[in-house]
């Protein structure tokens, strides 16, 4: 890391725009997670910077496209359903301060092989958080879903909390909403180097700044950035492809006629995609070969979604930033506590973006989380990464 504690700005180094100014938090990355912490602690009248390294809007990291699946049931990781309880309510104050609807009910099916833990965890957890769902043989999803087809033995839930969240939708709005309370966001601004101390120093393309606390939500750049801060994490870079299918007859798989929907694969009423993918880099994901992931899917549509046609019509890519245990990541840098990390959201992190950004704001501000945090704990990697 290249260190800049001696170094004296010269004039040019100095932003004009007031860098020299002590924020009292910079977050580092736009996308839904840094987005929503920004706006967190904005909302609370903190001296807010929002640095993204690409013009926005992009299509580069893991927040882009049209739609995302969300769902209070987590299978038995009941730490989520207990977090996705206030998601629900925080989309929904993000939709009336923005004047934008970003969620719609669909209701979500799970679908499982018997005894597939995940299914039955899904079960339990509904029937203990009192959520709303209804379990299904093959008989009643064949009447509800004449659409699909599945084996005779598996069983079928549907959560009926489970929807979409309009991925673009909730992303600018987090930023705009952000503005408006007083935050600065400045875009095509990498963050270079940051410097830990009592006030941190980040050094960008352009400019340095000062602040309190830095929360670095980098998506699948924490496989880059973090190093710089003597922190290496087992975290795997996936590059994801989603794709659209044309319907047969236009309609049938329409939103209001069929659920959002997670077998070991994750689809949703317009696209569908494999929650796995070759592993990149992220500043050269292109150069992959996910032929494979392609050939996989048209073998899955062709055996369970008769009436989507055979190719599929579009293809876009995402990435994932897969943690080892696929938990996330929210915690302080383990030798700096005003460096403050939210990575490793691992496929299924947009839904639980304002709680997440909430606990992050909270961190960097010195406030108890609302939450147990012990699942997120960078400690938990003491064994295999270098802290
Ligand atoms: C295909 C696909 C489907 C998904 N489906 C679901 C779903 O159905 N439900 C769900 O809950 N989740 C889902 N997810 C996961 C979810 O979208 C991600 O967990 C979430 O978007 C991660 O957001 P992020 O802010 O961490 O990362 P990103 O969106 O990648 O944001 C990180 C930002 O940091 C910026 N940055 C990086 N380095 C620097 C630097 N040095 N200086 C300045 N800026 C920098 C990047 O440019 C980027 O904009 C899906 C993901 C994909 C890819």
């Amino acid at each position: 890391m290249e260190l800049l504690t001696d170094h004296v700005l010269s004039k040019d180094e100095i932003d004009t725009r007031g860098s020299m100014d002590i924020y009292d938090v910079i977050v580092v990355g736009a996308g839904i997670e840094g987005s929503s912490t920004a706006y967190q602690l904005a909302k609370q009248g903190k001296k807010t910077l929002l640095l993204e390294q690409f013009p926005l809007p992009h299509s580069r990291g893991s927040s882009h496209g049209q739609t995302r699946i969300t769902r209070k049931a987590y299978g038995e990781l009941e730490y989520y359903t207990v977090m996705m309880k206030e998601a629900f309510s925080l989309w929904e104050t993000l939709e009336r301060e923005s004047g934008r609807k970003i969620f719609r009910e669909t209701g979500m099916l799970t679908m499982g092989a018997p005894g597939d833990t995940f299914t039955m965890g899904t079960i339990r957890c509904l029937q203990r958080h009192g959520i709303p769902h209804q379990v299904m043989d093959y008989q009643g999803v064949k009447q509800a879903y004449p659409m699909i087809e599945f084996p005779r033995n598996y069983t079928f839930v549907v959560d009926k909390s489970g929807g979409i969240l309009r991925a673009d939708k909730a992303l600018i709005s987090y930023q705009e909403t952000f503005r408006r309370f007083g935050g600065e966001l400045r875009d095509g601004e990498k963050v270079l180097d940051i410097i830990p101390g009592d006030t941190v120093r980040v050094r960008t393309s352009s400019h340095h700044y000062r602040a309190h606390s830095v929360v670095l939500t980098v998506g699948a750049w924490a496989t880059k950035l973090l190093p710089k801060l003597q922190l290496t994490l087992p975290l795997k870079v996936l590059r994801i492809n989603v794709l659209y299918w044309r319907e047969r007859v236009p309609g049938g798989y329409g939103a209001d006629r069929f659920p959002v929907f997670l077998q070991e694969n994750a689809v949703d009423n317009y696209a569908i995609c494999l929650h796995w993918g070759p592993e990149v880099d992220p500043d050269s994901r292109d150069k992959a070969d996910d032929s494979w992931v392609i050939d996989k899917m048209k073998r899955y549509i062709a055996r369970h979604f008769p009436e989507l046609e055979a190719e599929p019509a579009i293809a876009e890519t995402c990435m994932y930033t897969w943690s080892e245990d696929e938990d996330l990541i929210l915690d302080h840098h383990p030798s700096w506590r005003n460096i403050i990390i939210g990575a490793g959201f691992s496929g299924h992190g947009f839904k639980l973006a304002p709680v997440v950004g909430k606990v992050l704001a909270e961190m960097a501000t010195n406030k108890a989380p609302s939450y147990d945090m012990t699942p997120f704990k960078i400690q938990r990697f003491r064994h295999n990464a270098k802290l």
